[in-house]
């Protein structure tokens, strides 16, 4: 037996003793996101082999447009957006499940007037992402597909 199972409780508008982080340190493709790692990160759960992440999206705020070679499971929790999957867009509303397939472009818009939160579960060994490339970007914007930041927002 292993002494290490635990509850990590849910205080006051957040998990005890989980911190608070930047969603990404070095790219500026993203706005006002925020992560919190809740199972797995952690040196006393290598138990596990992937590791669950709490996102919040405040309103109007975007996750990095991006794709991997690792899938995501996302379950939302709580707010309205919308989910960019590869060439498509869909609404999303608590309790929505989205598989995010192995090298397809996605992102996460919270919508104006609610902040997003969703759990994002990915595998804990997993590659880096990468951006799109300006020819994908015409290609989505000619679908009628609108990633952000806008062409007329970009810094
Ligand atoms: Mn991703």
């Amino acid at each position: 037996m292993d002494d290490r199972s635990k509850v990590i409780k849910y205080l006051n508008g957040g998990w005890d003793g989980v911190a608070v982080r930047d969603y990404k340190e070095n790219d500026r493709l993203h706005r006002s996101v925020t992560r919190r790692d809740l199972l797995g990160a952690a040196q006393d759960e290598h138990g596990l082999s992937v590791i669950t992440r709490y996102f919040e999206v405040a309103p109007g705020g975007y996750s990095t447009l991006e794709r991997h070679e690792h899938a995501h499971a996302v379950i939302v929790l709580h707010g309205q957006g919308t989910a960019i999957l590869g060439e498509h867009s869909y609404a999303i509303a608590p309790f929505d499940c989205v598989y995010v397939a192995r090298d397809t472009l996605h992102q996460f818009q919270a919508s104006e007037d609610a902040a997003l939160g969703f759990l994002c579960i990915v595998d804990r060994v997993r590659d880096r992402p990468r951006l799109p490339s300006p020819d994908e970007l015409k290609r989505l914007a000619a679908l009628g597909v609108s990633p952000k930041p806008g062409v007329a927002e970009k810094p």
